[in-house]
């Protein structure tokens, strides 16, 4: 059994099944609370997102959902590392490179930072992760495609249901063949979602703007129009 800040993976026989906690946390960890339902929710949207995903020819780790907040999930060696696809300009984007809240990029970006909490998750390029032995130029090159087509076909989704998606962030390992697979989480507590100038992601946690569970659980009601 491992567990994270926000999640338990257990071993179920070739595979895991990854429980979703009630925590929810910000700045390298530094802020925690814990919020009923909160795993419930990003459990149920992880697992319609990651279906809708492997419905357009992405590879996940979804196999199952177990109500309320389980998934049985294909077994991955994770790679340490966040890759961040922006459509616009915000957070750690705007303190680094300067510009306006919402601004858009003129194409897709990917960024990949190394997840290490005490580094504060440094931006890494592919020679960072070829030198360092983190991954292979070919896995990078093989995530950055396929995080910008999962991105791209998750922007579609939330545009069709009147919602911006300025910028998500995914988690890759690689399955028992070596294959590349997206994992992890796909939720509001990893992504910048907007409506109409309101935010329903963990921006609302993390700048004290009210009750986040609210919004999530429009994204979730959102998230039911793709069936399990
Ligand atoms: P930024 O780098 O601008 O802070 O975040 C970019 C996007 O990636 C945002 O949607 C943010 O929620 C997500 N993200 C970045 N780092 C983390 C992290 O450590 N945990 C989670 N859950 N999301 C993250």
């Amino acid at each position: 059994m491992r567990e994270g800040k926000t999640k338990i993976v257990e071993e179920f026989g070739d595979d895991v099944i990854l429980r979703f906690k009630d925590d929810i946390t910000a700045g390298d960890g530094a802020k925690h609370d814990v919020m009923e339902n909160k795993g419930s929710i990003c459990c149920e949207v992880t697992a319609r997102m990651m279906k809708y995903l492997n419905e357009n020819g992405i590879y996940t780790m979804f196999l199952e959902y177990l109500p309320p907040n389980k998934l049985h999930a294909r077994k991955l060696t994770m790679i340490p590392l966040e890759v961040i696809v922006r459509f616009k300009k915000a957070g750690s984007f705007i303190r680094r490179y300067g510009g306006t809240d919402g601004e858009d990029l003129p194409s897709p970006l990917v960024e990949f930072t190394y997840k290490n909490d005490e580094l504060h998750d440094p931006l890494m390029c592919v020679e960072h992760l070829e030198v360092l032995g983190i991954t292979t130029r070919q896995v990078a090159c093989e995530i950055i495609e396929e995080a910008r087509r999962s991105a791209i076909l998750l922007k579609k989704f939330f545009d069709q249901n009147g919602f911006e998606l300025w910028d998500i962030k995914f988690e890759y390992g690689l399955d028992q063949n070596g294959r590349v697979c997206l994992g992890d989480e796909i939720s509001p507590d990893t992504m910048r979602l907007r409506r109409s100038g309101q935010i329903f992601d963990k921006d609302v946690y993390r700048k004290d703007l009210g009750n986040p569970i609210e919004k999530y659980e429009v994204v979730l009601e959102l998230c039911r129009n793709i069936s399990l």
